[in-house]
């Protein structure tokens, strides 16, 4: 037990920064200097997350207010954020995912905890394809964080769809239409809505669309970053 403790520690105390492979000296394994520099979001418009030179709602959001209550995201998709999500996305790394959860808990923290976490889910097809939901990995490693329940049936993906990518915003609306079934289940409940990466916020948007009509009371998303 004991050694088992002492090779816990330095396992942890010697584990390498993902970013500088200095030690990292901490368990989140990202040295305090690289942590310090991730590219920080500073003000942003709270409804839809958007950096703006002020803390206000933006334009869009006053025109169109989204689906969601609040929109909260850790940082700027821009290096190193980009490269950590890109490692979890595209090959799985669990130390990445590991990271980047354990700092965003910190960063995130919701004042008024949700009752329930759901990640945005992948088709099935695509879930097959890649083994794992990054949105998933990352609802699960913050709801250990925040002693939150994690609800992953709650919301199911009905079609895949094209890719999003060439798309603007209203285009992907349109196309995500009908891509998501929310369950009976979150009637009356607050929702944390979790994905891995905000981008136009159509997904979030279609997805908060189909929890509404199912009855939660609110929602708010949690993402790990933000593109401009
Ligand atoms: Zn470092
Ligand atoms: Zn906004």
């Amino acid at each position: 037990m004991v050694y088992r403790l002492i090779s816990h520690f330095l396992s942890r105390r010697l584990a390498l920064c993902l970013l500088c492979q200095a030690p990292a000296g901490n368990a989140a394994g990202i040295c305090t200097s690289c942590a310090a520099e991730l590219p920080q979001l500073g003000c942003t418009c709270p409804r839809c997350a958007r950096p703006l030179p002020v803390t206000a709602t933006c334009p869009q959001c006053l025109r169109h207010p989204p689906a969601f209550d609040a929109a909260h995201c850790a940082w700027h998709y821009a290096y190193p954020v980009a490269q950590l999500v890109r490692r979890l996305k595209d090959h799985g790394d669990m130390a990445a995912a590991h990271s980047l959860t354990l700092l965003a808990a910190e960063r995130l923290r919701p004042d008024v905890p949700p009752d329930i976490l759901v990640p945005v889910p992948l088709h099935w097809r695509r879930y097959w394809q890649r083994g794992f939901n990054q949105a998933q990995v990352i609802a699960a490693r913050l709801g250990h964080h925040w002693q939150l329940p994690v609800d992953t049936g709650a919301l199911r993906r009905l079609r895949s769809g094209p890719s999003q990518q060439q798309l603007n915003r209203s285009q992907r609306l349109r196309n995500l239409e009908g891509c998501f079934a929310a369950h009976r289940r979150v009637e009356g409940l607050r929702i944390g809505l979790v994905d891995d990466v905000m981008t136009t916020g159509a997904t979030l948007e279609a997805a908060a669309r189909s929890l509404r009509q199912a009855g939660a009371l609110s929602i708010c998303t949690f993402a790990m970053a933000r593109t401009p």
